[in-house]
């Protein structure tokens, strides 16, 4: 990135800010939390003069402790977009979660919802006021994900009320982008293809969303399209104004995870216990979102049929599958979470030894030591998104893994299969036989097989990290201020 690149103000807009605020006697502390988007970020975070806006992830409503809730955020570059408790719970959980989600995700039978259309609305807009009061002239605003896209309509509309048509704006969508006619159903979808084309750029996390997203503008709204440009990029006009719209692959940081490797003694300390403990077993590892889009299920199902066809790796084989809580006040995720229980408990009764048991089932964040530790030691990673905008848990257990050659088995329906699909075994989740046949496969191959794969997927995980992602990104979002 340049100097000038480096002085420049980058406003990043995400629903939610990647910290955490507690009240500890009378004040404020924050802390950074988790996510896909954290980790993505943490690159740019590193090289630009960056502020956060968002909302904060607690219920504020006095005026008087916002302000110190603001306060105690603006130490650490954020500015926290407070909102009515009922009007997030509608805007989050009804419209974001309930019906954009699916519906980008390829499910079926959504029960549209006006009220909550209406919150969505409504917390786009509160957004763009915030944001449009605090922006300068030159400021690049890059806003993320599916909660907000209507944001950079409402904004574009704010900042021309305010004179100020020097802010470049960008979307970036974390989430697969449907075909057309499965898109189309959704009875709002003009409008949010109009908020989405409100902003000057937008990226994709692959070329298949991203031939979607130009489709569904094509059929649904009055646009010329043209280009692919020297970046890829193609122009989508309309009523005047003209977006960029393009593939950017998101990334991690791997050093993150080799410097851990390499020089944290208490990471190095959970290897070798680890690896002592599971020394004669094939470890499986899973690490998702308990989230139906990771598949969780039909990973639990697929590894049952393997265990049922394949009686002697009963011994050999353990699943650790790590859980991360999530949306736990949804009772989808509830009842989602009750049968994946029920699944381990019948799985873990049939098979299970005295020896051991087949799956060992956690179902809570765990320490990054720990996380680092797992992708070094196992032999094979399991995803089995049966659809994931990318899936970074990919890419961090390839970055764990140099001169081991773990194999990498990868939903075809995850975006990271789009890239790393040659070097690893892709499956489609929905079949448990095909789900088995991989983890055999992956367990059975021969150790040259293992290097092959696994240096084409080195490859592109040093390639590709999220610190270039970033800087791609504010490069060719720069142009457009
Ligand atoms: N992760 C976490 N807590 C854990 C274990 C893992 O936050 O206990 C991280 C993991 O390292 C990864 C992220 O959660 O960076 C999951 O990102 P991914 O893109 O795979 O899925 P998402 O949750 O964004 O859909």
């Amino acid at each position: 990135m340049s100097q000038s690149d480096k002085k420049r103000r980058l406003i990043i807009v995400s629903n939610r800010l990647p910290l955490s605020l507690k009240k500890v006697d009378g004040a404020y502390e924050s802390s950074i939390s988790s996510g896909g988007l954290v980790t993505a970020l943490s690159g740019v975070r590193n090289s630009t003069n960056v502020r956060w806006f968002g909302w904060p992830g607690t219920n504020i409503e006095d005026p008087d402790e916002r302000k110190i809730a603001a306060a105690a955020l603006a130490d650490k570059d954020a500015v926290g977009i407070f909102l009515d408790e009922k009007l997030a719970h509608s805007h989050y959980n009804d419209f974001s979660n309930g019906i954009a989600w699916p519906t980008l995700h390829y499910q079926s039978g959504i029960p549209f919802n006006e009220d909550a259309w209406k919150s969505y609305q409504r917390v786009n807009s509160i957004f763009a006021e915030t944001i449009a009061a605090e922006a300068q002239p030159g400021d690049l605003i890059w806003v993320h994900d599916y909660h907000l896209l209507l944001l950079p309509l409402y904004l574009r509309a704010r900042l021309k009320e305010k004179g100020m048509t020097h802010c470049a704006i960008g979307f970036t969508l974390h989430t697969p982008f449907p075909a057309e006619d499965f898109w189309r159903a959704l009875p709002v979808q003009r409008e949010l293809l109009q908020g989405v084309l409100g902003c000057d750029l937008v990226g994709f996390h692959t070329d298949e969303y991203r031939r979607n997203f130009v489709e569904c503008c094509s059929r649904g709204l009055d646009v010329r399209v043209s280009g692919g440009g020297d970046e890829g990029i193609q122009r989508v006009e309309y009523e005047g104004h003209t977006v960029g719209v393009g593939m950017f692959i998101v990334g991690i940081e791997p050093q993150k995870f080799t410097d851990g490797l390499r020089d944290a003694r208490e990471v190095q300390r959970r290897v070798e216990e680890l690896e002592e403990r599971y020394a004669k077993k094939v470890l499986i590892l899973g690490v998702d979102r308990l989230d139906s889009t990771k598949g969780l299920v039909q990973k639990l199902q697929g590894y049952d049929y393997f265990l049922q066809h394949h009686p002697e790796m009963k011994t050999r084989v353990v699943l650790i599958q790590v859980a991360i809580p999530s949306r736990e006040d949804v009772k989808e995720y509830q009842d989602l979470e009750r049968e994946i229980c029920t699944l381990v408990g019948k799985i873990n009764g049939e098979h299970s030894t005295p020896d051991g048991t087949p799956i060992i089932y956690i179902h809570h964040s765990i320490p990054f030591t720990d996380l680092t530790a797992l992708y070094r030691i196992s032999d094979i990673c399991l995803i089995t998104s049966r659809r994931d905008g990318m899936n970074l848990v990919a890419a961090e257990y390839v970055a764990c893994q140099k001169d081991r050659y773990g194999v990498l088995v990868l939903s075809d329906l995850a975006g990271a299969a789009s890239f790393m699909g040659t070097g690893s075994i892709t499956f489609n989740p929905s079949s448990a036989q095909q789900l088995s046949d991989s983890i055999y496969k992956a367990a059975t191959m021969s150790g040259e097989e293992r290097k092959r794969g696994y240096e084409s997927l080195e490859e592109f995980v040093t390639t590709n990290t999220s610190a270039k992602w970033g800087e791609k990104f504010i490069k060719i979002l720069s142009e457009y201020a």
